[in-house]
């Protein structure tokens, strides 16, 4: 009867050209079987209902699977985290709207490299955040979230990642700006994250700096005019009348303006007896149970972000393959060399330069063709020899060229003028386009020449 039961609970839902799953109970949910959907609705206004459904599909191997595209039934009491972290909210009698979504968003998964083997998980995490951002043509925001080691939801990172590592969300994020894949957006909130474990959960208290403790209390300080005598308010207090009385000349304190004032507080600690007017701050970790002076938490910025050409370019070619690095090249040809030995020669030409005030140029030419994909690999590295011969015959005998993949190639111009550098960027990005578009059946191929002085590489450039 269970097995029934769940089976009719988690219906298929046949609208127009997209078939959509709809789950009303996670306890039979089968992620492997997002494959044969378009999209899954939930219908649930349990948060932990969405958070166990993300988690199984995002954390699916298969791209078909983990980007697929999830809607959420508008209810009223569906908290705002859940409802902004679907692709959308739907009603049960009206799917136009998420029909459309569905079809957008599948149209740019179909672009896609499909991307098996990554060198680290944080690798894996970072490329598919890119693959997601491609997918959903929408900016990267976190949203606040109570249930958050870090007090943030990333969309999904925080699915990729367990609760315990949360934190590393932010070093991922770091790692997508540093190589270029993502670019900064607006920055609307600061998070502190406990030094010892990551965690943004702690307590910030008034601390005695003598002993440590926390057990503190804030009184007046009274000031006798007459005498001149400051000191907290106890001092001044009889243990049998209600009269502020002066413990240095024993006088009474009857009007306060006239007799006396309150000019501030002071903090006096319970456990040492200590007067202090300022005190130390520091945080417990609710997480680690650690305390610490708050200037030892983490502060980190939570931005927008967007996904830049870069990283575009990347998840519609994916990484660069170490391995056909040498194969493709046609290394025979002066002028065409391994990327190692491009480097160096590259070394020395950037220290001629710095040392005559050359002019040389490293230029890279990006191509972005989603009708490459269907190449077989023996047909890439033809392809890429071919490309870089002819690249090689634009420039002169005494320049060269290297490739770092198929999809990307560089060369070295020695100082050329304006106008050898427009006239080289035109000539390239027409005739690769020719080329390739002659031997790739239904190409739409677009290729960027881009031209950097090497003054203004430095020396960690990424290749
Ligand atoms: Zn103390
Ligand atoms: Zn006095
Ligand atoms: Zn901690």
């Amino acid at each position: 009867m269970i097995e029934v039961k769940s089976i009719t609970k988690q219906s298929l839902i046949d609208f127009e050209d997209s078939l959509f799953m709809l789950v009303e109970s996670v306890d039979k949910f089968d992620a492997g079987k997002v494959l044969y959907v378009d999209a899954i609705v939930v219908n649930s206004s349990d948060p932990t209902d969405y958070n166990r459904i993300f988690k199984a599909v995002r954390t699916h191997y298969d791209p078909d699977v983990y980007l697929t595209p999830i809607f959420a039934v508008a209810y009223k009491a569906l908290p705002y985290l859940q409802e902004h972290a679907c692709d959308g909210i739907t009603d049960l009698a009206k799917y136009e709207q998420i029909a459309k979504r569905v079809r957008e968003i599948k149209v740019n998964v179909e672009q896609l490299y499909l991307q098996q083997q990554y060198t680290s998980s944080e690798e894996g995490y970072l490329y598919k955040l890119l693959q997601f951002l491609f997918t959903r043509d929408t900016p990267f925001t976190p949203i606040p979230n109570r249930f958050s080691r870090v007090n943030y939801y990333f969309p999904l990172l925080t699915d990729l990642l367990d609760d315990s590592e949360d934190h590393n969300a932010m070093d991922i994020l770091a790692a997508g700006i540093k190589k270029g894949y993502l670019t900064e957006g607006k920055m609307f909130d600061k998070v502190h994250l406990c030094e010892s474990c990551g965690s943004a959960h702690h307590n910030l208290r008034e601390t005695c700096k003598s002993c440590g403790s926390v057990d503190l209390e804030i009184r007046d300080l009274v000031h006798h005019f007459k005498c001149a005598y400051v000191g907290p308010e106890t001092d001044f207090i009889q243990e049998h009348s209600d009269d502020l009385m002066c413990p240095k000349c024993h006088k009474i304190l009857r009007h306060i303006g006239n007799d006396y004032d309150k000019p501030s507080h002071i903090y006096v600690c319970n456990t040492c007896d200590d007067p202090f007017q300022d005190p130390g701050f520091t945080y417990h970790c609710v997480d680690c149970r650690d305390s610490k002076e708050i200037h030892h938490l983490q502060e980190h910025r939570i931005k927008s972000m967007y996904l830049t050409t870069k990283g575009k370019y990347l998840v519609l070619n994916g990484l660069p393959k170490k391995i056909e690095r040498k194969s493709g090249l046609a290394t025979d040809v002066l002028g065409i060399y391994d990327l190692d030995i491009f480097q160096s020669l590259l070394k020395q030409e950037q220290s001629r330069c710095s040392v005559t005030g050359g002019t040389s140029v490293l230029g890279e030419a990006h191509i972005t063709d989603t009708g490459m994909n269907v190449l077989s690999r023996r047909e890439m590295q033809i392809l890429q020899g071919e490309l870089s011969v002819t690249l090689k015959t634009y420039i002169n005998e005494f320049e060269m060229v290297t490739s770092v993949n198929p999809y990307c190639y560089y060369f070295l111009l020695i100082n050329p003028d304006e106008e050898r550098k427009e006239n080289i960027k035109d000539v390239i990005e027409f005739n690769l386009q020719n080329l390739i578009k002659s031997n790739v059946n239904k190409s739409e191929v677009v290729v960027e020449v881009d031209m950097k002085p090497l003054n203004e590489i430095g020396d960690d450039f990424e290749f």
